[in-house]
């Protein structure tokens, strides 16, 4: 797995990937205390967003809010913290932090939004897009994840993350349009759906490219004339699957 600087990637975990973990025992979990996580969040924000380009004072808000930890299964939540995408079971990883937060920055929410993400996970990146817009709709395809993050989200009270099992390829129609759509996994392009579920003037932001190839971050914006493009970095990610 190449990363370097100029790198940002959720990395397909394969040296600890497809880990499938059995949930600790409410109230045993033997890792550091809320207060101490509390610290490594505050340093998170502080050495690998705002040291790098992450100015955007509401996502480092909200990236100082959402207990990543919590997300983590728990052979791994004593990193919830550093800088690296984590394994979540069935071969699938929950993004670096600083990947979260850029895509996150990338979007431009001002609060109003009603955001779509392909491939919720965890549903950490869900929390952080929750408190960014006004409302977050999360389809994950493996049932065992989805499972996961409705218990992670529901014990934690995010009001506003809505979620639902099944295949993102083809969104969510009954809630469209959205005024932003994330794809949390790589595509070759935009499918069909997902565009058409896109309100005018929205924008989404997917990884472009296949499961071999360095992907490339896209923003696309929806106008009147039809799209507009930016190409943001070069990023590697977990494929799209289809269902
Ligand atoms: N945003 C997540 C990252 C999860 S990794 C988090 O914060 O934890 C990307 C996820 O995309 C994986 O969980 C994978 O199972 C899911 N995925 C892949 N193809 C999908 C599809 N067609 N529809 C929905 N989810 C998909």
């Amino acid at each position: 797995m190449i990363r370097s600087a100029m790198m940002i990637g959720l990395a397909v975990a394969t040296a600890v990937g497809g880990c499938q973990q059995r949930a600790a025992p409410q109230g045993l979990s033997p890792s550091p205390a809320t207060e101490a996580f509390e610290a490594e969040r505050e340093a998170m924000v502080r050495e690998q967003l705002q040291a790098r380009d992450i100015r955007d004072a509401r996502v480092l808000e909200a990236m100082r809010r959402v207990p990543r930890d919590r997300f983590v299964p728990e052979p791994f939540r004593r990193h919830a913290y550093s800088d690296e995408p984590l394994p979540i079971g069935r071969g699938q990883t929950i993004s670096q932090p600083y990947v979260v937060a850029f895509m996150a920055a990338a979007l431009k929410l001002r609060g109003e939004e009603r955001i779509l993400e392909v491939g919720s996970g965890s549903g950490y990146a869900a929390a952080v897009l929750s408190l960014l817009g006004s409302e977050v709709y999360g389809i994950e395809i493996e049932k065992d994840l989805y499972d996961r993050s409705v218990v992670t989200i529901g014990g934690l009270g995010y009001p506003n993350v809505h979620l639902r099992w099944g295949d993102g390829f083809r969104g969510w129609p009954e809630k469209a349009p959205f005024d932003a759509i994330v794809l949390s996994c790589a595509a070759e392009r935009i499918p069909d759906p997902l565009w058409a579920q896109l309100a005018d003037g929205g924008r989404l932001l997917y990884p472009r490219g296949s499961a071999e190839d360095i992907q490339e971050l896209v923003l696309v914006t929806k106008t009147r004339e039809g799209r507009r493009e930016e190409r943001l970095a070069p990023v590697r990610f977990v494929p799209m699957r289809r269902q």
